[in-house]
């Protein structure tokens, strides 16, 4: 089968070869599992192509809604109505990994669903991911497994303190972990955590945090930004920039390694690698999410491609762009709690050299909640940060 101009399947001449690549041109019908701020900025990106959009979103009022031709509510657990949405779509894509596997497996019947249900299915469990990531030869923390309290028991004994166990599945933000730092924590973190498959993780005394976007296109090819350095905020993204500021061995280190988990993982799309750098230059892989990422957002302004251009190009089997970055950059993400002094001095900030705002268009700024971020580009690092985190002193009545 190909695909027409229009997005429509016709069928291929059975004489000629099999094309390489079908593409999915625009005109076509992508769908987003998910609609939350990376749904909303994945259909902005593939409007602007001329594609259409329908996001499948367990809420109406979702960030995606305000962008997308048409939102399917609720219907993640319902595999008859899901492959009923599938046969109107040419491709689908998703924006939070946690998307049921059964389901992306029932829509995959009618349609390419890239990433393949396969990396979300390895992805989505840090158990999994880990197994994948040793089985492979990629460095991450030492870590066991642990079933039950006597195995929590065993792997401190053979990890040490500190420690962290995190919850298999469903983790995010620093929700489902608990820091283990002496043996009377370990009961504790086991009867808030367990009774569910949990992973134990040897602390990492690291210099720094950092990600690295990647795109993987149909044809094999590889798309690989610029690592972000990450600050982190009560466990929640709080400043993402680039360039890292990091010896060039190490951003090629952590390059070259993200490009390789996306070879492995087969991922079509977009994926991000989060790594911890160690104090003696060590790139540790922490986790992989199979999609854009909020410490990609810089891309936006940043970069000839942004992460969301780039995910659309990947699903829809076009060359990728270029992830060159023409400017420092930094993003600082808007919680809720910005809301608290009343509605944001939104002038202020814009007032400051070189920023831009991204609001996700989310009606009840709640202490935690992403609501939307600010971008700085200045011709240097140091002055995108200072920049951005000034306008938003400034936006939330801090300064
Ligand atoms: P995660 O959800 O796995 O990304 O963890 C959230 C944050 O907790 C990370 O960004 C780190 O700041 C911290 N963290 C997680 N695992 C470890 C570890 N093994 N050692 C040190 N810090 C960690």
């Amino acid at each position: 089968m190909v695909r027409s101009p229009v997005g429509k399947v016709t069928p291929q001449d059975a004489a000629a070869p099999p094309l390489p690549s079908a593409a999915i041109l625009p005109g076509a019908v992508l769908g987003v599992m998910g609609g939350g701020q990376l749904g909303a900025m994945f259909a902005m990106a593939a409007k602007r192509m001329g594609y259409r959009v329908e996001a499948i979103s367990d809420s109406e009022d979702c960030p995606a809604a305000h962008h997308a031709d048409r939102v399917h509510v609720g219907a993640f657990d319902d595999a008859r109505k899901l492959e009923q949405i599938a046969g109107s779509l040419d491709a689908i894509t998703f924006e939070f990994e946690n998307v049921p596997v059964e389901a992306a497996r029932a829509m995959q019947q009618a349609v390419p669903v890239r990433p393949a249900p396969d990396v979300l299915f390895t992805t989505q469990d840090r158990a999994r991911e880990k197994a994948f990531l040793t089985d492979h030869g990629f460095a991450c923390a030492p870590h066991r497994v642990v079933r039950s309290r006597d195995e929590l028991h065993a792997a401190v004994a053979a990890l040490g303190l500190p420690a962290v166990l995190k919850t298999a599945a469903f983790g995010y933000d620093g929700k489902g972990q608990r820091k283990l730092e002496a043996a009377a924590d370990v009961d504790p973190a086991w009867a808030s955590l367990g009774p569910g498959d949990c992973v134990l993780e040897g602390w990492i005394d690291f210099d720094c945090e950092i990600s690295v976007v990647a795109a993987r296109g149909l044809d094999g090819a590889t798309a690989v930004y610029e690592p972000s350095r990450n600050a982190h905020r009560h466990h929640i993204l709080d400043v993402s920039s680039a360039p890292a500021g990091l010896p060039p061995a190490v951003t090629d280190s952590a390059r070259a390694i993200a490009a390789r988990i996306l070879e492995k993982l087969g991922v079509v799309g977009v994926a991000c690698v989060e790594f911890f750098v160690t104090r003696d230059g060590r790139v540790l892989v922490n986790e992989i999410a199979p999609r854009p990422h909020n410490s990609g957002h810089l891309t936006i302004e940043a970069c000839e491609t942004s992460q969301f251009e780039q995910q659309v190009r990947a699903v829809c089997g076009l060359p990728l762009g270029s992830t060159r970055q023409h400017a420092a950059a930094a993003m600082a993400n808007l919680l809720g709690d910005c809301w608290a002094n009343g509605e944001p001095d939104w002038p202020a900030a814009l007032a400051v050299p070189g920023v831009s705002l991204l609001l996700y268009g989310k009606s009840d700024p709640r202490p935690g909640r992403k609501m939307g971020h600010l971008t700085a580009l200045a011709p240097t690092v140091e002055e995108a940060i200072a920049n951005v985190t000034r306008a938003r002193d400034l936006a939330c009545r801090r300064a």
